[in-house]
């Protein structure tokens, strides 16, 4: 890890289920270059995915500091297990074959880590030294940083809240389990809540836009019309926002943090969300009169926070 202590040019790159997003900080961590690639896909697709992240090192002139993050469980050794969102690979050997084919040590963590050390080093979580960042996109990422470090668990797969059980009864996750936390609060829970409000008779004048067809109500024909002041549609992310606040409130029993920084896609819509949150979550919480309430944050990074926490990854490493 050496190469990388003193480093003046890092590369990150975040490797999506559609592209690989890569950026170079300078030594005053400011973002002096991006490039992109898409990702290759399907069951071979190892070798030509390492490929890609070597071109975009090189273009983005690395200085002997690469790090990368990915959508998935990855050990601490750099092997991604499991990569829902890249056809499902298993077992990619993608640190040692990035490491031997760049000549340096190249750190791999999973995407939300990455945007949860973008945030903490560099965002809305700076100084903080209990930290949780949960990325609210299709799905629900998270990171964790604890007594003033990043945490990754005995396998290295700290962070799924997504995963959390709410409701043993409810919706079926592609985890294989029922009722998980991004069954409910992610996009995809608000494309849920959206057509079970149509289907059950509410958001009428959104199912009349769209023909009468209840079924075809999206998050974001909800996001819409509760900006113009649709009761209906204030209520589903009322709604929403409940169920943002129970994962909340459950990982703060688990971690007593001092402080949330909510990312990922639904953030670029907190001046709906925060309001629900920060309500629900303050009549959830378990002892509030005893504690400091976390705060709840919006990320500052946006779509980059992977890249750049991948990027903060080898300096991590090697303090
Ligand atoms: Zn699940």
């Amino acid at each position: 890890m050496t190469a990388a202590v003193g480093a003046t040019r890092r590369v990150g790159i975040d490797v999506g289920g559609t592209k690989a997003q890569g950026i170079a900080l300078d030594a005053d961590n400011q973002v002096v270059a991006t490039a992109h690639r898409a990702t290759p896909r399907g069951p071979d697709s190892l070798e030509p995915l390492i490929d890609t992240l070597i071109d975009l090192s090189r273009e983005l002139e690395h200085d002997g500091s690469v790090g990368v993050g990915v959508p998935g469980l990855v050990t601490r050794d750099g092997v991604l297990r499991a990569a829902p969102n890249l056809d499902g690979v298993a077992n990619f050997e993608i640190g040692g074959m990035l490491s031997a084919a760049l000549g340096i040590d190249v750190p791999i963590d999973s995407d939300a880590t990455c945007a949860a050390l973008a945030e903490w080093r560099l965002g809305a979580g700076v100084g903080a030294t209990d930290m949780v960042m949960v990325t609210l996109g299709t799905g629900i990422g998270g990171g964790l940083v604890s007594n003033g470090a990043i945490q990754r668990g005995a396998n290295g797969f700290a962070g799924e809240f997504g995963h959390m059980v709410v409701d043993p009864a409810g919706p079926p996750c592609p985890c294989g389990r029922r009722g998980c936390w991004e069954r409910y609060a992610s996009g995809t829970g608000l494309a849920m809540l959206a057509r079970n409000a149509a289907t059950g008779g509410r958001l009428g004048s959104i199912v009349r836009e769209l023909g009468g067809d209840a079924q075809a109500v999206r998050g974001e024909d909800v996001q819409a019309a509760a900006r113009g002041g649709d009761p209906e549609a204030l209520a589903v992310i009322d709604e929403f926002g409940r169920w943002v606040a129970i994962g909340l409130s459950n990982l703060t029993n688990a971690v007593d943090p001092e402080l949330f920084v909510l990312g990922g896609g639904l953030a670029q819509g907190a001046d709906l969300y925060l309001g629900p949150i920060t309500s629900w979550f303050e009549q959830l919480i378990y002892q509030p009169d005893l504690r400091s309430i976390p705060r709840l944050e919006f990320a500052k990074w946006g779509p980059l926070a992977g890249a750049v926490g991948a990027a903060l990854l080898p300096a991590e490493a090697s303090p």
